[in-house]
């Protein structure tokens, strides 16, 4: 039977020559792996509290969106900057080449509420350290970080794992 893994590609020299890159379009295409992905991601957080499911753009949306209609409860869009129409908090973060922000509405969780963080790849961790910090600055607590592909290499787990976070991935 199929894994995670088999359902997902890799393209290389995309979006720069020497970058191998991770096409999880190809799962989300797949009725099955869609559903296998979600259950998955899921799965070390049966019975646990969670009030929001937050999503890093883009791919995360995807991932977060299913998430959160599976456990009922609201989903958190971490947009890239200037994409959202209300009164926002934004976060930078360091790129290979230069500098993003990402930003959330600043009324979009309530102080105290438990959040599970979702994007579709975990590489140096830099995105995922932002959507953290928009998350915890607004009061509420991040009770674990899911990713579909962890890049160990690139040292984003153990840049989570020090920031004291719970890291899922379901494949490498
Ligand atoms: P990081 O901030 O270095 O951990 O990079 C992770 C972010 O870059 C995530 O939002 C991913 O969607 C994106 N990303 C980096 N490399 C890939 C890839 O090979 N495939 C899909 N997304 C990627």
């Amino acid at each position: 039977m199929k894994t995670v893994q088999d359902y997902i590609r890799t393209i290389p020299d995309f979006p720069h020559e020497g970058i191998m890159f991770r096409d999880v379009t190809t799962l989300f295409n797949d009725p099955r792996g869609f559903r296998i992905a979600v259950d998955q991601l899921l799965h070390p957080y049966a019975g646990m509290q969670i009030d929001q499911v937050a999503g890093l753009e883009a791919r995360g949306f995807i991932m977060g969106g299913a998430i959160a209609h599976q456990l009922s409860v609201g989903f958190l869009p971490i947009r890239k900057k200037g994409k959202l129409p209300g009164k926002t908090i934004e976060q930078a973060y360091q790129l290979e080449y230069g500098e993003a922000v990402v930003e959330v509405h600043d009324d979009a969780l309530q102080p105290g509420d438990k959040v599970l963080l979702v994007d579709d790849l975990l590489a140096t961790g830099g995105t995922a350290e932002a959507g953290i910090k928009l998350i915890e600055r607004l009061g509420a607590e991040v009770i674990g970080c899911a990713f579909i592909i962890d890049l160990p290499e690139l040292g984003g787990r153990k840049r989570l794992e020090a920031m004291g976070m719970d890291v899922h991935a379901l494949c490498a």
